[in-house]
C-alpha cells in the first residue's frame, strides 16, 4: 500500500463517521501516511487531509529541505518565516468543517488551540485500526529492523563477560545496534541483572553480573521509521537447577505460544498458551504482565496479546511473543520474539537462538 493509499484509507474511515476531514500532528501518523522522515517526539508539522482526499503537510522552513522529496502523497506547504503551522492551517480550511484529532497524542495545550480555530472531534482510532495491519512493504522494513537486532546481539556477544555492569552490557548492545544499522533504539534498553530480573522495565544501573545471574536483555533497533523488539535471557556464569528449569519452562511456553499463533486465534488464546504451560510447572503466579503486544512505527500498538483481547489476530498483524517469570527477589526471566501473523500460521522474524546461553 502506498501512502496515497493510506490516505484514501484515512478518508473513508473519516467519512463513515461523517467527518469532513482530519488534523494530523503525531510524528508516527505523518510518517505513515505521508513517508515524511520520522522523528521520536517531534512535533510541528500539521498533515491536513479534506474529505475529497486532498492533503497538505504543512512544515516550517526548518524542516522543508527534510522532507521535500520524501513525500508522495501531500502537497507540502511551507510557513512564512515567523508563521506557524496553525496560521497557515486556517488559511487552508475553508468553512466550518467538522475536523477529526488523535485525541491521544495532542497535548492539552495544542487541543485547546486547536478546538478554538476548529470544530474538532476524536478519530477514535481510526489510524490505529489502520496500523494494526502492516503492507508486504512495512513488514519488510521490520524485518530489516529484527536483523540488525540479532546481528548486533550476536556480535555483543563476544564482548560480553561476567563482572561486567548493566550499564556495560547495555553500552555494549547499543554500540552494535548502531554499527549493524539502527538510525536510533526503538525504545529505552533495559538490562536487568540478579533480582532486579524482576523489574520488567528495570533500566541498566551499576549491579555487575557474575555469579550464575540471570540477566534480562530487552532491546529494539529503529529503522526505516520501524521498530523491532527482542528479549533474551543471558546467564553470567552457571545457574542454579531451578533458575535452569524456570528457563526451560518459559521456552517451551514462548515456542508453544509462537506455534499457536495464526490468522483467526485471538489474542487471548495465544495467551492462554504460554500461561497454561507456566501454571503447569507452578511458575504461573509469576507471569504478571500480558503475552505481547503488536510492533511497527511504535514499539507498542494494537493489537494486544494478552488476557483482554477477545478478537482474532489478522494476517498482517506483526506481535511479540514474551512470557516472563519474575520471582521477587531472586530472579527474571523473559525470552520475546517478534513474529509476523499468517492467514494459516506465522513467521518468525527473530532468528536469535533461544537455547540457553551461559557467558
Ligand atoms: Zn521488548
Ligand atoms: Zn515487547
Amino acid at each position: 500500500m502506498d501512502h496515497k493509499q493510506r490516505i484514501a484509507g484515512l478518508v473513508s474511515g473519516i467519512e463513515e463517521r461523517g467527518i469532513d476531514g482530519a488534523i494530523i500532528t503525531g510524528p508516527e501518523n505523518i510518517h505513515y501516511l505521508t513517508g515524511a522522515p520520522f522523528v521520536r517526539g517531534s512535533y510541528g508539522k500539521i498533515l491536513f487531509v479534506g474529505i475529497g482526499g486532498t492533503a497538505s503537510l504543512i512544515v516550517s522552513d526548518l524542516d522543508y529541505q527534510e522532507v521535500i522529496g520524501t513525500v508522495d502523497s501531500a502537497e507540502i506547504v511551507k510557513t512564512d518565516f515567523m508563521e506557524k503551522p496553525l496560521d497557515r492551517l486556517k488559511k487552508i480550511v475553508k468553512g466550518t468543517p467538522r475536523l477529526g484529532f488523535e485525541e491521544d497524542l495532542v497535548s492539552a495545550a495544542l487541543k485547546e488551540r486547536i478546538s478554538a480555530e476548529f470544530r474538532v472531534e476524536p478519530l477514535r482510532g481510526i489510524l490505529e485500526r489502520m496500523r494494526e495491519r502492516k503492507d508486504p512493504e512495512e513488514i519488510a522494513v521490520i524485518e530489516m529492523a529484527q536483523f540488525i537486532n540479532d546481528r548486533a546481539i550476536e556480535k555483543a556477544l563476544g564482548n560480553l563477560k561476567a563482572g561486567m555492569s548493566e550499564l556495560e552490557i547495555a553500552a555494549e548492545l547499543e554500540y552494535n545496534l548502531r554499527m549493524k544499522g539502527a538510525e536510533t533504539f526503538a525504545f529505552e534498553t533495559i538490562v536487568a541483572s540478579g533480582p532486579r530480573g524482576v523489574y520488567p522495565h528495570g533500566m541498566p544501573g551499576t549491579r555487575r553480573a557474575s555469579s550464575g545471574d540471570a540477566v534480562v536483555i530487552d532491546f529494539g533497533a529503529r529503522y526505516g521509521g520501524y521498530c523491532s523488539d527482542m528479549t533474551r535471557t543471558l546467564f553470567f556464569g552457571d545457574p542454579s537447577a531451578e533458575v535452569k528449569r524456570a528457563y526451560e519452562a518459559v521456552k517451551e511456553a514462548q515456542e508453544r505460544a509462537v506455534e499457536s499463533v495464526k490468522g483467526g486465534v485471538t489474542g487471548r488464546k495465544v495467551d492462554a498458551v504460554a500461561r497454561g504451560i507456566l501454571e503447569g510447572r507452578d511458575l504461573g503466579k509469576f507471569f504478571v504482565h500480558g503475552l505481547g503486544h503488536g510492533v511497527g512505527i511504535e514499539v507498542h500498538e494494537f493489537p494486544v496479546v494478552g488476557p483482554s483481547n477477545g478478537s482474532p489476530l489478522a494476517p498482517g498483524n506483526v506481535i511479540t511473543i514474551e512470557p516472563g517469570v519474575y520471582v521477587p527477589g531472586r530472579y527474571g526471566i523473559r525470552i520475546e520474539d517478534l513474529v509476523v501473523v499468517e492467514k494459516d500460521g506465522r513467521r518468525t522474524l527473530t532468528k536469535f537462538t533461544r537455547e540457553m546461553v551461559v557467558i
